[in-house]
């Protein structure tokens, strides 16, 4: 029953044209991100800090980018796939924080669909799930809207 850490992080390229999926929703954008999957970099993120504290290494190990497989997938279901892989291990969710960063849209609307989409996947409340935003100040990659970060912690038990 001893709680245990993990931490996730992750970028992708943002294009124009391209679809914006960000925390399982899609959010109205002018750029979106080139993925092998649908490129929500907060679901990668909660992806790989999940399987980080259970000791499962990360994504890209268990969905590689070069399988047909998963090409153009929805990451809900790398999110559903890898929670199932903690479960095996007897783990569940205590709490997640996720910060993700990018110049525009501004995201606070969309925030407590992500986090209530993330909490069903999780089998967990939308309180445990904390997500954030913020920008890079116009810094950069990320501040000249050329890519998109995200991080994620989480906590398990
Ligand atoms: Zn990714």
């Amino acid at each position: 029953m001893n709680p245990r850490i993990g931490q996730g992080i992750d970028f992708h390229r943002l294009e124009k044209g391209l679809k914006l999926w960000l925390g399982g929703i899609l959010i109205p954008s002018e750029k979106g991100c080139v993925a092998h999957s649908d490129g929500d970099v907060v679901l990668h993120a909660i992806c790989d800090a999940i399987l980080g504290a259970a000791g499962l290494e990360d994504i890209g190990h268990h969905f590689p980018d070069t399988s047909p497989e998963f090409k153009n997938i929805d990451s809900k279901i790398l999110l559903q796939r890898s929670y199932a892989l903690i479960k095996e291990k007897g783990l569940s969710i205590i709490n997640i924080d996720t910060t993700v960063c990018l110049e525009t849209p501004k995201l606070k609307s969309y925030i407590p669909k992500m986090r209530s989409v993330i909490a069903v996947i999780l089998e967990t409340s939308p309180e445990n799930i904390s997500i954030k935003a913020t920008t890079a100040e116009k810094l950069g990659f990320i501040g000249q809207g050329d890519g998109i970060m995200a991080i994620a912690v989480a906590l398990v038990k």
